[in-house]
């Protein structure tokens, strides 16, 4: 509980500083409408959410290691685990490099698919936040955490990462989920399609039409050029945040969204409001660059 509250202390002090005295939010009150839904949620994913992810990897675990004989059960109690095959035999950098490279390329696709028919009415709880900041990256559904998580860390086990750079690589990764989401106007320059940028996230995050479903990536932009979802105008700057449905902005409201008639939504695109009558089905917009 400590730990909790001091990284807690640690990003409000960082993001105040970013956004206030850097960012969107100067001269701003320090509170915002719906912070506290967002904390609220934060202190969910806290208490419930992450130890329901380590059990989930603990299990897939002793069932996968154990009967695979890649270690007995006394010395995976123990702590003695260290991987296997090639992989295990990197030193710790570049075992950490590869899972960090190939989370960011699993995170991608796993995105992609909560955009999809199945799983948008989860992900919608993170997509509506309507002032976006860093505090929103936070508001999220438990199913989209556990699920992307095990997704994420099911192929670090069955491709033989040591344990520590499979925890290594998923909060390395988290950090550019919490600065995509900052009040800032932080493209990178010159390097704004090598890594991701706050603007680079939050027109992941505008309801605009050329921008939905567009900027997947975490970390690089490159998965979202090679597979057709990269957008980044230059002359404009992400805004109009949120969703197309009906959205109860409470803690409860929220974990019990995905469970509501109106989620199941708009067709293949859920998060694209429904045709006018008489408009065209074809909704593609070039990428600008
Ligand atoms: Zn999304
Ligand atoms: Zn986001």
């Amino acid at each position: 509980m400590g730990g909790l509250i001091a990284s807690a202390i640690f990003l409000v002090v960082l993001f105040w500083i970013v956004e206030h005295l850097l960012g969107n939010k100067r001269g701003q009150p320090w509170r915002r409408p719906r912070m506290l839904v967002d904390l609220g949620l934060y202190v969910f994913d806290s208490v419930i959410t992450k130890p329901i992810n380590l059990i989930v990897i603990s299990v897939a675990a002793i069932a996968l290691l154990i009967p695979a004989e890649v270690i007995s059960w006394e010395a995976l109690k123990a702590g003695q685990y260290q991987g296997f095959g090639p992989l295990a035999k990197l030193p710790g950098w570049g075992q950490f490099l590869c899972a960090f490279l190939l989370g960011d390329f699993l995170l991608y696709w796993i995105h992609r698919w909560f955009h999809g028919k199945q799983l948008w009415r989860f992900h919608a709880v993170h997509h509506s936040s309507e002032k976006l900041d860093w505090l929103s990256s936070v508001r999220g559904h438990p199913v989209n955490d556990i699920l992307a998580n095990a997704m994420l860390f099911f192929p670090f086990l069955l491709l033989g990462f040591g344990p520590g750079a499979a925890a290594g690589a998923g909060p390395a990764l988290g950090v550019f989920a919490l600065l995509g989401h900052a009040d800032v106007e932080w493209d990178w320059g010159p390097f704004r399609h090598i890594v991701t940028s706050p603007v680079y996230h939050r027109w992941h995050h505008s309801k605009d039409p050329a921008a939905i479903d567009k900027n997947f990536a975490s970390f690089l932009p490159l998965w979202d050029i090679l597979f057709g979802t990269h957008y980044m105008p230059k002359d404009r700057k992400p805004e109009d945040f949120g969703i197309h449905e009906p959205v109860d902005h409470t803690v409860l409201g929220l974990l019990k969204h995905p469970f509501k008639p109106s989620s199941a939504g708009f067709g293949q695109n859920l998060s694209t409001p429904p045709p006018l009558p008489g408009a065209s089905a074809d909704k593609s917009t070039p990428t600008e660059t």
